[in-house]
């Protein structure tokens, strides 16, 4: 049986930032993920905003780690060398009541400690992005936008280079705890630890329970997104949110992303179902009526595709609302942790919300420090982004640079070897996409798809049939149609 002394349950944004934090230690970390990927729940399902911190009741969980999150993104994104633009935000209005709700956030932003939220004219606006809707707005200079998919897969890459280990397609479905040692038992084997940390996401309440903790009511609010072209991306300097509602919840924005393309979404409906992720022609004709009022260039013919996500929150069963996230250690339940209800702002809050259950295991164990942590990730080259001078340079350096694999997003061979070679061992034809953004383009893979399994059977040796696609059992070829004579 493998032995741990802490074991990280999921493999989303939260679990890859507590596993980053831990491994500031000297402590052996396992993260046990049932997907074969990390980021295959809602942490790649979201906007990607960097959020201020302006909507969050003051003194909650979510305030805090918003406002601390958003101030270290600058340091983090050079640590892990991952995209993020400080673009700030417009939270654009139309009517009177738009404007009492969002002075009223305004004002607690200010108490949150969200600096530089200032109210601007039509004439403003126009000057911050001639493509806004709105008859008037609140600009806010902090917020900024990110690749969470990037962001949680730089997180893992760091936590492994300092010594986590990540176990993909190892789902977790019981517990047992054995005086100073937890059996964790999954589909495939028993691990032995002693900490474990709960960041299960949107099956945390059944993992909670599993600890002893209670199985808390936590419901869905599915969201609906559509991504468009980056040929409508250049009209768009700066994510437009419209007014928040009472509750300090948005609906359709318009958000440009660090690539160049719009996502815009969500809206928001209840959902009981964890894995329904589909998208509706209903919702989306929502979306585009939505989506027209915060940016003028909306046209059919820039849209890609659709996602959605599941927005997996805690709520009071007595009164319906909407309870904070959930940071426990509690005695009774020696050497665990669990976090519950993490849902938007996570992305945002990871590390502070990491730091914060680290520190449970730190206070009473006080492990040694890991002397050769290093914060920094190395992270693919990528070609695109190279000035000229420098592209010359990377294919002297490497022939594999001179080769186009992905036309649309013109990521080369070398950066899909780079990908193949992962620190984390993932070798899925999405976690190439996921870590190059190959198949990503306007043509969604039709170009490259092939080469790119081709790529995955030559550098691992394996044959095509064992290629998978993204799942367990997904795979991208059943056998061969006709024998080669
Ligand atoms: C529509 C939408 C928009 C959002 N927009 C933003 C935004 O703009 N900014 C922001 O800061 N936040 C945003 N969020 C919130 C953010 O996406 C989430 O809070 C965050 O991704 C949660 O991360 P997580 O690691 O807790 O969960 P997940 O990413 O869901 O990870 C949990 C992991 O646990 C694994 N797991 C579950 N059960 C088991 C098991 N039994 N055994 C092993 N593994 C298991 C899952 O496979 C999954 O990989 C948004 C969310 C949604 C849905």
């Amino acid at each position: 049986m493998r032995e741990y002394d802490v074991m990280v349950i999921g493999a989303g944004v939260v679990g890859c930032a507590v596993a980053r934090e831990l491994s500031r230690y000297r402590l052996r970390i396992g993260v046990l993920e049932k997907e074969l990927d990390v980021a295959c729940g809602n942490s790649s399902r979201n906007t990607g905003m960097l959020h201020a911190g302006f909507t969050y009741k003051p003194g909650t969980l979510k305030a805090e780690c918003a406002v601390e999150g958003n101030q270290e993104f600058d340091q983090v994104a050079k640590e892990l060398n991952v995209p993020f633009k400080r673009t700030g935000k417009l939270v654009v209005g139309f009517t009177d009541h738009d404007r009492e709700n969002i002075l009223k956030f305004k004002a607690i932003g200010e108490q949150n400690g969200v600096k530089g939220m200032r109210m601007v004219t039509k004439e403003e606006m126009a000057a911050i992005d001639p493509h806004a809707g709105g008859e008037f707005a609140m600009y806010v200079p902090s917020s900024g936008i990110l690749d969470p998919m990037q962001y949680t897969i730089a997180l893992a890459e760091n936590a492994a280079m300092n010594g986590a280990q990540f176990l993909f397609g190892q789902k977790v479905v019981g517990m047992e705890r054995e005086e100073e040692t937890y059996r964790i038992r999954t589909e495939k084997e028993t691990f032995s630890t002693r900490w474990v940390i709960n960041c299960a996401g949107m099956y945390a309440p059944e993992i909670s329970e599993m600890m002893g903790y209670p199985n808390y009511p936590t419901k869905g609010f599915k969201g609906e997104y559509f991504i468009l072209d980056k040929k409508a991306g250049k009209y768009l300097g700066i994510p437009v949110y419209p007014a928040p509602n009472d509750n300090g919840g948005f609906m359709t924005h318009a958000t440009p992303t660090v690539d160049g393309n719009v996502l815009v979404g969500p809206d928001s409906y209840v959902t009981e179902d964890r894995e329904d992720y589909a998208v509706t022609k209903e919702h989306l004709d929502g979306l585009i009526a939505d989506g027209r009022k915060m940016f003028d260039h909306m046209e059919p013919q820039y849209f890609i595709r659709n996602f959605a996500g599941i927005r997996w929150k805690r709520y009071d069963p007595e009164t319906g609302a909407i309870l904070d996230f959930l940071l426990e250690a509690d005695d009774g339940h020696p050497r665990t942790v669990n976090l519950v209800g993490i849902e938007s702002p996570g992305i945002t809050c990871a590390l502070p919300l990491a730091r914060r259950a680290v520190k449970k295991l730190v206070e009473k164990e006080q492990p040694e420090a890991n002397e050769a942590f290093q914060p920094n990730r190395p992270g693919i080259r990528r070609f695109s982004e190279m000035t000229e001078e420098e592209k010359k340079a990377a294919i002297q350096e490497d022939r594999d640079y001179g080769e186009i694999v992905c036309r649309c997003e013109t990521v080369t061979r070398a950066e899909i070897r780079q990908a193949i070679h992962n620190p984390l061992g993932v070798h899925t034809v999405t976690g190439i996409k996921n870590r190059t953004r190959a198949t990503m383009g306007r043509c969604q893979g039709g170009y490259c798809e092939t080469r790119i399994t081709h790529m995955i059977e030559e550098e691992l040796g394996v044959a095509p049939e064992d290629v998978r696609y993204s799942k367990e059992g997904g795979y991208m070829f059943m056998g061969k149609v006709r024998e080669e004579q």
